[in-house]
């Protein structure tokens, strides 16, 4: 058994379906009412944070992921802060329109931004690993699509489609989570 510390039911869905030969059991599955704080400085430090956390409570095998977006041209802003930049009362549409504001008028080449996901995984043993995926595109001119959550909107692909212009399955293909998840699944597997 590997437990999941997310409370979010779309990852939870989303990380069975990729570890399907694993047995996956969420906090709530698992009756562990519990919110973590992430104080860390990188998404790798609140990825080991929560997996940490559970590990402690509960001696079981655990992932837990932290996942944002940086934005080259404003020194990998919003990094670890990418969910609260604006505050907790921000809206996403509050968030999306605040990025695309920073970078106006500048020219697609410099609106590079990379999505990023760190996943940590403790074993049974205790023993840590860490893997990271990266999908690399540009913060949209404006919001398009709308098949998505998230920064979807605003986050161009080199072929000039936002993430929520794309079905499900095809974003769910190439998102940094599932990198990052893919290289877990071999590591398991080995
Ligand atoms: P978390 O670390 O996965 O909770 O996500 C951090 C931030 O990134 C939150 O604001 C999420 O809404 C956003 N986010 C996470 N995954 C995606 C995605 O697949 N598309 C767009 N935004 C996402």
């Amino acid at each position: 058994m590997i437990i999941l510390a997310t409370n979010n039911k779309g990852k939870a869905k989303e990380i069975k379906e990729i570890l399907k030969n694993e047995d996956i059991k969420t906090l709530k599955e698992m009756n562990i009412n519990i919110e973590i704080e992430e104080t860390g400085e990188t998404f790798e430090d609140n990825a080991l944070i929560k997996a940490r956390k559970i590990y402690s409570l509960t001696n079981t095998a655990c992932i837990a992921d932290d996942s944002g977006i940086c934005i080259e041209e404003l020194d990998g802003f919003p990094g670890v802060k990418t969910a609260r930049f604006l505050g907790e009362n921000a809206t996403q549409e509050d968030r999306n329109n605040y990025l695309i504001k920073r970078l106006e008028g500048i020219p697609k080449a410099k609106r590079t931004v990379q999505f990023i996901t760190c996943i940590a995984y403790i074993d049974s043993q205790g023993n840590e690993k860490i893997y990271n995926g990266i999908l690399n595109g540009y913060i949209a001119e404006a919001p398009r699509g709308n098949n998505g959550f998230g920064f979807d909107e605003i986050f161009e692909l080199e072929d000039g489609r936002t993430l929520a212009e794309l079905e499900t399955e095809e974003k769910n293909n190439i998102t940094s989570r599932k990198i990052a998840l893919k290289k877990l699944e071999q590591d398991i597997n080995k």
